[in-house]
């Protein structure tokens, strides 16, 4: 018998998504984490913002449901606001709590510290995983299984079949080590924004900075002089973190060749911490506002955009994304440009045809893995182009596609159907009686 109805590999924003949906829908529910912390992404590589909750002008919601009830946990432990134009500041510790109480409240089992390695298939049928960590290994059951860790280990291991970056090219987009800064004067920096146009730039909102770009000229000068050490980027953005005076700083970028290469990693590791403390001594040398400002941290661990993605039943294709492709089997919306932080042309944006308040379907094809009957892959590692893969992997929608994948597990099991059995239209109204925005 198996030991739960649903296992999910990896506790980022999608997998947490899945877990909490899945328990809302009555399934026993486990979750693997390598990290230390649940959120993915969000606590272990201090990405910005919950970005995907809003069209990309900030103007209409188009993610619900599970992510609502994530957002307003993180609200109560003090960790957002909510809403700043198209984006969710958060911060990061707040949001680990927020998440540890919340899988508590449904009774979830999370395997912390836990490194998926392998898993058994039976013909096409995923029937248990192996995890691995200081008792040694374990091997966990279950019903259906989820992928979200971001890397498509799972899908990888269950069908030795998965595409690594560019297509035909193999190149990735570049890793980024956020850090978090301090003692930030931001009455000052806008002032001297204000006189200065030509080297920074500020968005407002209210009397607070929302986020801030130290512009190329600045940047580009200060690399020339040798007095910034920042070799892949021109321009240092910032954003806010909800605590005045407080910013993370996603300036630093290292090219990738192969994720899973450890002494690259480290290597890379070394480069952009060496990038952050340039990068903050900069700052507090020629922005006025940041003369008191210090560094709170670096990120735990490296922020890996894109690395290896799942074959599914349909592969989102950037045709799709830039034309606002509307899907019969939809489960979820999206409205984030294409960003592509490109190793050689630095970060490109590619725009929906749509406009900024428009967005497309994520279809239910791109997140059911082809060759493995009761497996699912949501997040950055959904079956989707290389490039329209740099658009749906924001966090917003990594929640919707992880409430799809738990609601439509929670129906196989009832119908005891395969993933792909799943009746559409069925989920699609589940979904929407739970509050998802299809
Ligand atoms: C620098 C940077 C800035 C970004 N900025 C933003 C932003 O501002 N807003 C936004 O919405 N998105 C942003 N993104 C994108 C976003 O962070 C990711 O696409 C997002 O985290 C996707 O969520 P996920 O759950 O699919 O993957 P992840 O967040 O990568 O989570 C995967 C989880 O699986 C775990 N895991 C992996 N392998 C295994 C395994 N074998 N066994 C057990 N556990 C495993 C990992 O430890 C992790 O916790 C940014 C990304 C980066 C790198």
């Amino acid at each position: 018998m198996a030991d739960y109805d649903i296992v999910i590999v990896g506790g980022g924003p999608a997998g947490v998504g899945a877990a909490v949906a899945a328990a809302k829908n009555g399934l026993k529910t486990a979750v693997v984490e390598r990290h230390s912390m649940l959120g993915g992404n969000w606590t272990s590589g201090y990405v910005l913002s919950i970005l995907g909750m809003y069209t990309y002008d900030g103007t209409e919601k188009i993610v619900g449901g599970v992510a609502d009830e994530i957002v307003e946990n993180l609200k109560a432990y003090k960790g957002t606001n909510g809403q700043s134009h198209n984006f969710i500041p958060f911060r990061p510790d707040e949001l680990k709590l927020s998440l540890d109480s919340i899988v508590k409240k449904y009774g979830i089992d999370v395997y912390i510290n836990s490194l998926t390695t392998g898993a058994k298939v039976e013909k096409g049928h995923g029937v248990s995983i192996t995890i691995e960590g200081k008792a040694g290994q374990k091997s966990v059951g279950s019903k259906m299984f989820v992928d979200s860790s971001g890397d498509a280990d799972m899908s990888y291991f269950c069908t030795r079949n998965a595409i690594e970056g560019k297509e035909g090219e193999g190149w990735h987009q570049e890793a980024t080590l956020p850090f978090r800064l301090g003692g930030v004067d931001e009455k000052r920096v806008i002032s001297f924004a204000g006189k200065r146009k030509d080297l920074v730039s500020v968005v407002l909102n209210g009397d607070r900075i929302e986020r801030l770009r130290v512009l190329p000229p600045l940047v580009e000068k200060a690399k020339t002089e040798r007095r910034l050490y920042l070799p892949n980027s021109n321009s240092e953005f910032l954003f806010n973190t909800v605590r005045p005076g407080e910013f993370v700083c996603n300036a630093t970028h290292v090219k990738i060749a192969d994720f899973k290469d450890a002494l690259e990693i480290s290597k890379a590791l070394h480069d952009l911490r060496h990038q952050a403390v340039s990068s903050l001594n900069f700052l507090i040398d020629e922005v006025e506002g940041f003369e008191n400002a210090y560094l709170i941290d670096s990120a735990p661990s490296i922020g890996l955009r894109e690395t290896r993605r799942a074959i599914g039943e349909y592969v989102l294709t950037r045709s799709d994304v830039l034309g606002n492709r509307r899907f019969d089997d939809a489960i979820a919306r999206c409205g984030h440009p294409l960003e592509i932080h490109d190793p050689v042309k630095g970060v490109v944006y590619e725009h929906l045809s749509g406009g900024d308040n428009s967005w497309y379907h994520i279809p239910y094809g791109s997140i059911v893995v082809k060759g493995v009957d009761n497996l699912f892959v949501i997040g950055r590692c959904l079956s989707a182009e290389f490039d329209a893969q740099a658009s749906a992997r924001v966090t917003g929608t990594a929640m919707a596609m992880g409430h799809a994948a738990a609601v439509a597990a929670s129906i196989a099991i009832s119908k005891s159907t395969t993933a792909k059995g799943v009746p559409v239209k069925e989920l699609q109204e589940k979904l929407k009686e739970q509050g998802a925005i299809i």
